[in-house]
């Protein structure tokens, strides 16, 4: 259950080992000053959509770097410590939730991002406040405005100003007061501004092709910070293991140099005079800075088209001042406070100061609570800019405290931003002018990509102004990211690239031994691996990424070993490896994830049942399966036959469950449904044989990913276990022969029905038998090994689809037994438990060795899988053609496997140097090592696993590639 690799990932370590190129006419591809470092895809610009970009395409397994000149990720996502928190000096709030990208990816990665309430108050420079009925029905109106704009074509201002003035008129007590509706319109300018950028709702449009998402629209990420998005992005998140993308933090791109040459690749130059290269490269510096570089960044120009969007699109600027107070003194709680200047005060004002009339109040920060915001926009905020902090901390309090009085304090700190002066940003965000007539022309023709002459796409667009809809904001910058980064993964697709991979670079001989190989010509090769499972091939790519040649032996007519996916039912079944388990530090879970394999975590619910055919009350059983986890994930403090420490344990967790407490027969019943349960995770034939002490060490992280449909199919090792005796000549050292002797080799099978229909209930994915003591001892004695048969599960990879799970020397058993007595039994059991009207499979799953043709071949310590290899019987090259004939997996019958995975025994004293004795390479006399082994049961801590036997694999490469760089061997 613990254990293998799939087909997938073999052809992707190909892939990612090699770094292979489809059409490699670029010759100079990915190049950096000379070095070989191939890039498919240079992303400049690592704000929210160049981030995005670049770890789309380093999840599909794509080499992209990021070159970002600040020194610092996400442009305008910018959280700075500060006060008792952070705050934003950038993106505040994800807007919307429907569709949303950062919303989706802040709520599955349980980020507890917050809504923002909207309490506000209106205060006027007198000092008074608006009674808070009339403030709220204003403010309300005009945000209902904003997110229902006019139907025809005008600007922000001509719209606002009438629909409020109607609305004003019928207030009562603000009907006929003229000077506050005036004064109420040049609040309301600055407070629409704020969702444009714009210097006056004049010079904004109404019909803008903007759109909000459904749901809320201030959903805060307070004190985890926006930039909490960016460490999701690269799944750094939660102590994530990253993504292997390459950035580049201060790296200002000073050119950008392409061609309509198919041939020649794009290259980048950085104001350091440093140059990559790549096929594609993804631009997602803002509007402002394409507008302000469009003539020198680009090599040759830019087509037309694209200059007139980049000269017609309009940015805006909004700036914040940041205040932290030593405590709060403003009334809580509050959203935010808006300032309504009187007339008479305006004109008292002079024209140098009169930038602090235009802020429109201040909200406060979710982040950090002794802090306040101000907001300003357009010419002001471009003007504030320029101002020195003590002018505008002094100017700034005079204004608070006109509104809230004198006892306001000054601040004891400020921090500011200064969107326009930043070369790297010039502008907060974009909006739709009054002028522009038709901007999601615009921006679709910033958005579209330039080709070259065999349509490949050169220079792609990414950035919030290339969004049609969702521009300004930083789910529309994701969104554009993603878009691009797809589009280049469907324009290049990596499947390609294998096949060219693997017809012109190596062979895959499928008759009637599989070998892969790397051509070397008539010198011996660098190094043989022997066994082409998990380890093997882990080896062998390695080494070949090294320009090492190699040769892989594989014995049977296919590669994969104890991996084996086979088409079944309505999708695939594994016959052997089913899940990754963990993920931290786990080469086959980055493996997946790093080519974008979409493996999904398989929720286990489960279903108990008894041998009278009743089932355990769902409450009951949860607290059942949760104990006998929390009991497999503790530590005994000695060792001692698992089965007695379990035993131990659920005697006193019984004592808390009445109703069963005094059913012996159900204690004897579930003891032996656990022993079944552990038998499958250590493949051992009964949980007496092993220690309560495992080195097994689990990587952190769910440990059942599943690659579902996709199947696990991978390749595999040859047991080295089964083979010492006659494989090596002269024989092995004796200290290698007594680990292999002494390291376990258990067996698990899977007997695998599809039928017509679901029958069972759907919403468990396990349902476990528990005998009573009567049913247990009327079993027949031939067909004892039944009562081993723990529960089934139901893979995702097929419907309808059921898999029984049997062990140890019952599973020896069943794999000698004839395929319609193994059917008969396994539905009499079904029916047993879960009620008569279950029906007969429709079809059944095998993958036959033969059983009765090599079983007797096997010595009295087979349970570690010795054979002779002159006996091995000729593999059946028809496997697969057989698959729905014969009902099991027979992994011990199987002379290239005999047995499924290993386990420390509870006769092993020091499992551990047995592993590593079986590990040890053999040394010629002048140190270099011959022979080396690897695979999972010479993995110390990670064995019995797919990701133990990936980890040897590159182990064993490592030291092969050691020895050979230190003894000067030339490729
Ligand atoms: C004050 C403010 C408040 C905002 N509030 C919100 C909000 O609440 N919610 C919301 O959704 N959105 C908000 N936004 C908008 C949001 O921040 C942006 O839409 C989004 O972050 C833009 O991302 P981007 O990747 O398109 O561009 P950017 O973030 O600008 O990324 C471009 C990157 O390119 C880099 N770069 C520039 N020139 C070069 C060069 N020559 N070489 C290499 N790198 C270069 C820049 O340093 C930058 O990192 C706000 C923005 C501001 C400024």
């Amino acid at each position: 259950m613990k254990g293998l690799v799939s087909i997938v990932s073999i052809l992707h370590i190909f892939c990612v080992s090699y770094g292979v190129l489809s059409g490699d006419n670029f010759s100079n591809v990915g190049i950096e000053n000379g070095t070989a470092t191939p890039y498919d895809v240079i992303v400049v610009g690592l704000g929210a959509a160049g981030v995005s970009a670049l770890a789309s395409l380093a999840r599909a397994g794509r080499s992209a770097l990021g070159l970002e000149a600040a020194g610092r990720l996400g442009g305008r996502v910018r959280t700075v410590e500060f006060g008792r928190g952070v705050v934003e000096l950038g993106a505040e709030w994800i807007h919307g939730e429907n569709s949303s990208l950062t919303y989706e990816l802040a709520v599955k990665n349980g980020v507890p991002i917050r809504i923002q309430s909207y309490d506000f108050e209106l205060r006027q420079s007198d000092g008074t406040k608006l009674d808070q009925d009339t403030a709220e029905d204003l403010m309300t109106y005009c945000v209902s405005l904003i997110g229902s704009p006019s139907e025809e074509r005008e600007s922000k201002g001509r719209y606002f100003t009438r629909k409020i003035v109607e609305h004003i008129a019928n207030i009562t007590s603000l009907a006929n007061d003229t000077d506050f509706i005036g004064e109420f319109l040049e609040f309301a300018n600055q407070f629409v501004n704020l969702y444009d950028g714009s210097d006056d709702w004049y010079d904004a449009a109404t019909d803008s092709n903007f759109e909000n998402l459904a749901g809320n629209q201030d959903w805060s990420w307070h004190t985890f910070g926006y930039r909490t998005l960016f460490d999701i992005l690269l799944n750094k998140y939660n102590n994530g293991t990253g993504l292997p993308v390459d950035i580049k933090l201060n790296k200002e791109v000073s050119s950008i140099q392409w061609s309509k040459d198919a041939e020649r690749a794009v290259t980048v130059r950085c104001t350091d005079e440093t140059t990559y290269s790549a096929k594609s490269v993804i631009v997602t510096v803002s509007l402002g800075v394409l507008k302000e570089r469009y003539n020198t960044l680009f090599d040759p120009k830019l087509p037309d088209e694209k200059i007139n969007a980049i000269k017609s699109l309009t940015i805006g600027v909004v700036d914040k001042i940041v205040f932290s107070y030593d405590s709060a003194w403003w009334p809580k709680p509050i959203f935010a406070s808006s300032f309504v200047w009187k007339g008479e005060h305006k004109t008292n004002i002079t024209k140098e100061d009169l930038w602090t009339t235009k802020f429109d109040g201040f909200s406060v920060p979710f982040g950090s609570e002794n802090c306040i915001t101000l907001w300003l926009t357009g010419e002001t905020a471009k003007l504030v800019e320029t101002l020195p902090d003590d002018v505008v901390i002094r100017k700034c309090t005079e204004t608070i405290r006109r509104f809230f009085g004198p006892q306001v304090p000054e601040p004891t700190a400020v921090i500011r931003s200064a969107w326009y002066s930043d070369p790297l940003t010039r502008g907060s965000y974009t909006f739709d002018s009054v002028n522009m007539t038709d901007s999601a022309r615009a921006r679709a023709a910033l958005a579209a990509p330039v080709l070259d002459d065999a349509d490949f796409p050169k220079l792609l667009f990414a950035g919030e102004a290339t969004n049609q809809k969702h521009f300004s904001t930083v789910h529309g910058a994701v969104e554009t990211g993603v878009r691009e980064a797809e589009y280049v993964l469907n324009v290049d697709p990596l499947v390609v690239r294998t096949q060219t991979f693997l017809s012109e670079d190596v062979k895959f001989l499928t008759q009637p031994s599989p070998c892969l190989y790397i051509q070397n010509g008539n010198t011996p090769y660098d190094v043989i691996v022997v066994g082409l499972g998990a380890s093997g091939i882990s080896a062998l790519s390695s080494l070949a990424r090294a320009g090492r040649s190699v040769l892989g032996l594989e014995a049977a007519d296919r590669l994969g070993g104890r991996v084996r996916t086979v088409e079944f039912g309505t999708g695939i079944v594994e016959v052997g490896a089913e899940w990754i388990h963990g993920e931290r530090s786990s080469p086959t879970f980055e493996l997946a994830v790093k080519n974008n394999v979409p493996i999904r975590k398989q929720e286990f619910k489960t279903s108990l049942h008894r041998s009278d055919g009743s089932q355990i009350e769902n409450e009951i059983a949860e607290d059942l399966i949760n104990f006998c986890v929390q009991v497999m994930d503790s530590t005994p403090d000695k060792a001692e036959p698992y089965g007695v420490f379990f035993t131990r344990k659920f005697e006193e967790h019984l004592s808390s469950i009445p109703a069963l407490v005094n059913d012996t027969d159900f204690k004897d019943g579930f003891l032996e449904f656990s022993n079944r349960m552990v038998d499958v995770l250590e493949a051992s034939n009964d949980w007496n044989d092993i220690s309560s002490v495992q080195e097994y060490e689990m990587l952190e992280g769910d440990q059942q990913w599943s690659w579902h449909v996709l199947g696990y199919r991978t390749l595999f090792d040859l047991l080295l276990v089964s083979l010492h005796d006659t494989l090596f000549d002269p024989k092995l050292p004796e200290e290698k022969i007594s680990a292999i002797n002494t390291v376990e080799i258990g067996v698990v099978d899977k007997i695998i029905f599809s039928y017509d229909t679901k029958w069972w209930q759907s919403e468990y994915s396990f349902f476990g038998f528990i005998w009573n003591n009567r049913d247990r001892n009327g079993v027949a004695e031939e067909d004892a090994w039944t009562r081993k048969i723990y529960g089934f599960s139901t893979p995702l990879g097929s419907e309808n689809v059921i898999t029984l799970w049997v062990t140890g020397e019952a599973a020896k058993h069943m794999e000698t037994l004839p395929e319609d007595v193994v059917r008969t039994k396994c539905t009499e059991l079904l029916r047993k438990f879960l009620g008569s009207q279950i029906p007969e499979p429709t079809a059944m799953i095998s993958m036959l060795y033969v059983a009765s043709g090599c079983c007797h071949h096997i010595g009295d310590n087979g349970g570690k899988g010795v054979i002779n290899n002159r006996q091995l019987p000729t593999p059946l090259l028809q496997h697969e053609r057989l698959n729905v004939q014969a009902p099991r997996s027979t992994w011990y019958s199987n002379p290239l496997t005999r047995g499924s995975y290993t386990h420390d025994g509870i006769n092993v004293t020091d499992p551990t140097g047995a592993r590593l004795t079986l590990a040890a390479p053999l040394l010629d006399t002048a140190q270099a090592p011959r022979l080396l082994f690897a695979g999972e049961a010479t993995n110390p801590n990670h064995y019995s696993t797919v990701h133990g036997a990936v980890e040897t694999g590159l182990r064993e490469a490592r030291n092969v590639l050691n020895h050979l760089e230190n003894s000067g061997t030339t490729r």
